[in-house]
């Protein structure tokens, strides 16, 4: 019902789009009234603003997260998204800030999450300009802080209302009923015989790295130089990479080394290097519709005195991670070395009955007439940190997923479509 508005603002909500794409509002170091860094910042303040320009109440909490809302009532429904993004990375075809390139809109964000949340605002647009009633009020919560440790819903929940259901738009279609808990491990090992003297690998635990370096510097003098390449994918799904920390393990394997690294070496190619479903590390386990343990060597650091691999892993509901992390302790401490868990997140479950989930399907349904049943996926998303949010959308059945690599992008016509299925679901669900 809302689509022939929405069609009308199709200029405007690319050019703002990628007026928000342009701010490259990756985390920074904290400044003055920026906690998260000036990117982050500054994309929450244009958003909010572009907000305010369409008649929307807005409110900015310390710069961390904001939100825009409609409506009247005593009820509020909540569409949760971020406007932070992870780094740039290299090997683009395209302008990384932004470019319009046939029918599609290229640059970091595009579709995690900046163009689902500009789309979910002009969405809300469409709603307060069709004049429709609404039972509950509607508000998009803006946060800046997603894929760094979701601090801005932590300060929300500080001291804002919460909404009795809703959804984020950062994640795929049609409606995700359950998301993996999560867990971030990491492996060290203390280093006295000076032949590492460098090793760097990833950008983000939750990245498959591309990109792997060592430096050794034997007790001759001769140093070595080693590199290996792989292929950047979202930690979620880790086959669709290929991890260069693995590949540069290998290699490293292929020199004599001193025994402490050698350990280490040993311990990654036996335990982790070959797989991603955590069977080597003790901790493989699938749960049916829950879906099964996924595990991405994300991080390398090393220097002359230690060297250090963390983990993200994803594992399904119904499994208890602290005690199966026992068994990753056991493996480390067979090859001497320490294992320690650093952040541990439960999994998501909103059952497939309650009338958010069905409410959900049905929309997607009728808006893409096509059948669909809800899914479990292994991505955190905001869902997690609010009672009754799930992820919905933005990716479609089979579509590529561009999520965190190079060249991400969102078409025109799946922008217009998030945009109407969004607003479709924000009408239903504050009048359900
Ligand atoms: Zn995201």
């Amino acid at each position: 019902m809302f689509e022939a508005k929405i069609q009308e603002y199709k200029d405007d909500l690319i050019k703002d789009l990628l007026g928000c794409v342009a701010i490259n509002s990756v985390r920074g170091a904290a400044g003055p009234e920026a906690p998260f860094g000036p990117g982050p910042r500054e994309a929450l303040e244009y958003t909010l603003n572009l907000a305010e320009s369409m008649g929307f109440r807005t409110c900015n909490l310390d710069n961390m997260i904001g939100y825009a809302e409609y409506g009247e009532g005593s009820e509020m429904i909540g569409i949760l998204g971020h406007l932070d993004v992870v780094p740039l990375g290299g090997g683009w075809d395209h302008a990384p800030l932004g470019e319009l390139c046939g029918d599609r809109i290229y640059g970091r964000g595009t579709l995690d999450d900046k163009g689902p949340m500009i789309g979910a605002l002009y969405g809300l647009r469409a709603i307060k300009e069709s004049g429709v009633s609404l039972k509950r009020r509607i508000r998009l919560i803006f946060g800046t802080n997603e894929e760094n440790g979701d601090e801005d819903v932590d300060r929300y929940k500080e001291t804002e209302e919460l909404p009795v259901m809703g959804f984020t738009p950062d994640a795929d279609y049609p409606v995700i009923f359950s998301e993996k808990g999560l867990a971030c491990f990491r492996i060290e090992c203390p280093l006295d015989s000076g032949v590492l003297a460098a090793a760097d690998a990833g950008e983000a635990v939750n990245q498959v790295p591309a990109l792997a370096k060592a430096k050794l510097r034997f007790a001759d003098g001769t140093e070595k130089q080693l590199e290996s390449r792989g292929k950047s994918a979202h930690a979620s799904t880790p086959w669709e990479g290929e991890n260069a920390i693995a590949k540069l393990m290998k290699q490293l394997a292929d020199y004599q080394l001193p025994e402490d690294l050698m350990a280490f070496v040993d311990f990654f190619n036996t335990c982790a290097g070959s797989q991603t479903d955590g069977h080597d590390l003790g901790i493989g386990r699938d749960e049916g519709k829950f879906g099964a343990v996924t595990v991405n060597a994300g991080l390398l650091k090393g220097d002359e005195r230690h060297i250090a691999v963390s983990f993200d892993c994803r594992y399904p509901y119904g499994m208890d991670f602290k005690e199966d992390f026992q068994k990753v302790e056991e493996k480390a401490a067979s090859f001497g070395l320490h294992a320690k868990l650093e952040r541990l997140e439960q999994p998501l479950y909103v059952p497939e009955e309650s009338v958010l989930v069905r409410t959900l399907q049905r929309i997607y349904q009728e808006q893409t007439q096509t059948e669909a049943e809800p899914i479990a996926i292994g991505g955190g998303t905001y869902a997690k940190t609010m009672e009754n949010i799930v992820a919905f959308g933005p990716i479609f059945p089979g579509q590529d997923n561009v999520i965190h690599q190079k060249n991400e992008y969102i078409s025109i016509p799946n922008l217009l479509k998030n945009t109407r299925i969004m607003a479709q679901a924000m009408y239903e669900l504050a009048n359900a």
